[in-house]
């Protein structure tokens, strides 16, 4: 793996994974080095990994082994990238208070080695998978069972800062601050072989129907200060290009000091972020992002207008808050910010009823940041997600959407007309939304006046089974080209018009 599109950066850097070793090079490093180096070499066997990347199986075959070695020695005796055989420098010792981290236990006083190339330069760094180990930074090692233990954690929804908290009150010992040991994940998992295929075996790469929602954690609180694109751009990002750059800056952190001095940070901007869409789903690895739209166009009062969030909705975002963040906005709001949690909920909520209090909170917890754009199967399977900048818009999933290669018959979202409205808008030449605008029937008085007696009955015998006549844009799965933006149950009350489901 060379990265070259970074080394503008000022720091002429260039990060290489040759046979799971990862080393690099820098102008400043490469004289330090050289002046510490010993100019002796030494010979030690070389085992090259089968990938560059760690695969699954390998790493699960591993993790039993408890014993590690006090002193973290680079296997490689030749340079990888130099013509012809040239010898390594001997090691040359990094630190001696190196620490392993387990789940078990922190070993200390552990010394890292170095090698350099005295031909090229190139700075040879431990990497050493084969020995359980998982070399962050020099300083921080993790044993690869705790970094399984990290990731099995994520997907029962338990944060890093949790899993070290947990792992402090079991050993008894204080471990490196939780930040530090999130990136050491990070940077474990940037350098391991994922596939990231965001596809459910049950519902295949082009699921008919579909359910979009946002999720507010997690999320940006001061963009205020992101450049507009250039003047050029149109909308268009490369989704791997993006999403390695964001590997590159996990990798990047395990050679630098501190995040401010990591090259490979990719700052937030318009024309550089882009959702993740799986590779067989999306049409192209050029993907849409039209979020610069958000600011740097004005909006038509009917846009503005747009989503109109209730208020039960953002009550149920008030209620996730945090209480540093509740006493914060009850100050905001002119409100007592004494009290305990529910004391503080209970007054924002009484507060919610002025229109005043209604617009700060609104201000404050909804339309701050952007939060976690996701579109899913019905069984929950993450097909597309997207991290926005700014304020959820119908925009962020009309972006995603036409950049799948077959739009889902059946859209559930909690503003669907808006959505129908505004992708009908972007291609009017297409209209994807039809028939009727994305309603199931026409909002005549007549049809509105049977839903709302429930008596309005609409089949889509295409979901049970494939309509078999032609039709060139008919979705793989049911043959159908209609396509419905619908409600699902609890939020039938956004509906301003129309006779959506
Ligand atoms: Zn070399
Ligand atoms: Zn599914």
């Amino acid at each position: 793996m060379k990265i070259s599109q970074f080394t503008d950066v000022g720091f002429s850097a260039e990060l290489h994974c040759v046979n799971s070793i990862i080393t690099v090079c820098t102008t400043t490093v490469t004289t330090s080095v050289r002046a510490r180096a010993p100019a002796a070499s030494i010979t030690l066997s070389h085992t090259p990994s089968p990938s560059p990347r760690i695969r699954s199986i390998f790493v699960r075959t591993i993790t039993r082994k408890r014993e590690y070695p006090r002193h973290l020695i680079p296997e490689e005796t030749i340079c990888q990238r130099c013509p012809g055989i040239v010898p390594l420098s001997d090691p040359f010792l990094i630190t001696t208070k190196g620490k392993i981290l387990t789940n078990c236990r922190i070993i200390e006083d552990i010394s890292t080695y170095c090698k350099h190339c005295p031909e090229c330069g190139m700075l040879y760094r431990y990497q050493e998978w084969n020995e359980g180990l998982h070399n962050y930074n020099d300083q921080i090692i993790l044993d690869l069972a705790l970094c399984l233990t990290l990731r099995n954690l994520l997907q029962v929804h338990t944060a890093v800062s949790r899993a070290v908290e947990y792992l402090e009150l079991t050993t008894g010992v204080k471990f490196p601050p939780s930040d530090t040991v999130l990136h050491g994940y990070l940077h474990f998992e940037a350098l391991t072989a994922h596939e990231y295929k965001y596809s459910c075996v049950t519902c295949g790469d082009n699921p008919p129907v579909v359910v979009m929602d946002l999720h507010k954690n997690g999320v940006f609180h001061s963009l205020n200060d992101i450049e507009g694109p250039p003047t050029n751009f149109n909308g268009e990002v490369d989704v791997e290009r993006f999403w390695e750059a964001l590997s590159m800056e996990m990798v990047g952190r395990g050679f630098v000091t501190s995040s401010r001095n990591n090259p490979f940070t990719v700052t937030p901007s318009y024309h550089f972020w882009a959702p993740w869409i799986g590779p067989t789903t999306r049409h192209s690895k050029v993907v849409l992002n039209t979020e610069f739209k958000k600011v740097h166009q004005p909006k038509t009062k009917k846009e503005v207008a747009e989503i109109c969030v209730s208020e039960g909705r953002l009550r149920d975002e008030l209620f996730k808050q945090k209480v540093p963040i509740l006493r914060k906005l009850c100050r905001e709001c002119g409100l007592d910010s004494e009290g305990s949690r529910s004391n503080l909920l209970v007054r924002l909520s009484n507060g919610m009823k002025s229109r005043e209090t209604y617009d700060k909170i609104h201000e404050k917890i909804w339309a701050a940041s952007g939060g976690w754009a996701v579109i899913m199967c019905p069984c929950g399977i993450v097909y597309s997600v997207k991290c926005n900048l700014r304020a959820e818009s119908p925009s962020d999933f009309t972006d995603m959407l036409l950049s799948w290669t077959h739009m889902p018959n059946v859209v559930l979202y909690d503003f669907a007309q808006s959505l129908a409205t505004h992708t009908n808008l972007r291609v009017p030449e297409a209209m994807p939304f039809r028939p009727h605008e994305g309603c199931l029937m026409a909002p005549t008085a007549e049809n509105i006046k049977l839903a709302q007696e429930g008596k309005l009955r609409v089949s889509l015998p295409w979901l049970e089974r494939m309509e078999v006549k032609e039709n060139a844009n008919g979705h793989p799965i049911t043959g159908s080209s209609d396509h419905y933006a619908l409600y699902d149950r609890c939020h039938e009350d956004n509906i301003k018009d129309g006779a959506g489901g």
